[in-house]
């Protein structure tokens, strides 16, 4: 029959273990006890508990026994209770140790069934990136005129007036500032200059101009910012390569020929181009260019509003005036400019009818121009 612990905590002499043989039975009857406990550990906090219940220090079995019976234990009882005692202890700590290694097997496998990581499904598939349309249309343009031997130049999105208008040949009261709607940007106090966004690319005209003898020939890729609010064809930010080339010998024909060649080459041999006369401040004579129609080759459409003629960008030869602004010799020197907006040459060739699809890094778009 079990015995209840706290007999433990009395002497022997109070529970009448007066032969050797009564004192191997309660080492029994405790053993039982202990086995019987043991059983019923099932988490790593039961487990302790009944650990210390057993070994602990203080207040464990073990040293209870140890304490009550075994110190106070007559002569001639002390060999038969430290004997029992010992082979009780190396009992204990024996199944203590073996329950402790089940408990925690036991919480791994509750674990591994918790996280339990299938590792046959389907993975999940990454979007491969694309370059983004508008950096190809960029790239084809740079592709082209660097075959050319043009160069590619860069400048800042943040301008002043100076570069943005004045240099340009475009003074205060000038006309076509309006059509240029501008973003300025707060005027910190006592800040002396006004600073823009830049409305066009031609900044960088100026900036290289100022820093590099003639002959230059570069393009001019980048951002530019307009107060346009969003539509299918309107953006408050989109994208333009500007072209500058300016040398001792450059004609009109060379102009003509150069943005001839670059419009079959982006669009194809067989587009043609024509020229009309425009007006541009910094340029003299100006021309906006037309391509035929790439939809139906001139014949006539809907797109091209039934002329067979698309509408491309503004150019010209560069006017004397601007050549004043950076040192140039106007006398000895000519050249001609154009400014192209990127977005719209992209939506023209792929056939995009809405420009905000090409801001929206909808993935479903991109993927289509791999
Ligand atoms: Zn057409």
């Amino acid at each position: 029959m079990p015995i209840p612990l706290e007999y433990t905590r009395r002497t022997l002499d109070e529970i009448r273990a007066g032969s050797p043989e009564h004192v191997e039975q309660l080492f029994a009857d405790l053993r039982a006890d202990f086995d019987a406990a043991s059983s019923t550990v099932d988490s790593a906090d039961a487990w302790k508990s009944f650990r210390d219940a057993w070994i602990g220090r203080k207040s464990g079995v073990l040293s209870a026994i140890s304490d009550n019976w075994l110190k106070p234990a007559p002569p001639e009882l002390k060999r038969v209770v430290g004997a029992a005692l010992n082979q009780l202890r190396a009992h204990v700590e024996a199944v203590i140790e073996a329950r402790r290694l089940e408990v925690e097997v036991s919480a791994d496998q509750a674990a591994a069934v918790r996280e339990h990581v299938d590792l046959s499904l389907p993975g999940v598939a990454r979007s491969l990136g694309t370059r983004h349309l508008i950096r190809q249309t960029m790239d084809d343009f740079e592709r082209i005129f660097l075959s050319l031997g043009y160069s590619v130049a860069t400048g800042p999105e943040i301008e002043t007036p100076y570069y943005n208008f004045e240099a340009l040949n475009i003074p205060e009261t000038h006309p076509a500032r309006d059509t240029m709607d501008t973003f300025y940007l707060d005027l910190p106090p006592g800040a002396l200059t006004q600073y823009l966004l830049r409305t066009h690319t031609s900044p960088v005209q100026v900036h290289t101009m100022e820093s590099h003898p003639p002959p230059v020939r570069v393009i001019v890729p980048g951002k530019v910012y307009r107060r346009d609010n969003p539509d299918s064809t309107h953006s408050y930010m989109f994208h333009q390569v500007e072209g500058l080339a300016v040398d001792t010998d450059i004609t009109f024909c060379e102009f003509k020929g150069t943005i001839e060649y670059f419009i079959r080459e982006f669009f194809g041999p067989k587009v043609k181009t024509r020229f009309r006369p425009s007006y541009f401040p910094f340029t003299e004579p100006s021309a906006e260019v037309d391509a035929s129609c790439i939809f139906c080759d001139g014949a006539g459409c809907r797109i091209c509003k039934f002329s067979g003629w698309i509408e491309m960008f503004g150019s010209g030869m560069v006017d004397p005036a601007v050549y004043g602004f950076v040192n140039y010799d106007a006398k000895k020197l000519c050249g001609f400019a154009f400014g192209l907006g990127v977005d719209r040459f992209a939506m023209l060739k792929y056939g995009i009818s809405d420009l905000q699809l090409l801001f929206q890094n909808d993935v479903r778009f991109l993927r289509q121009f791999p």
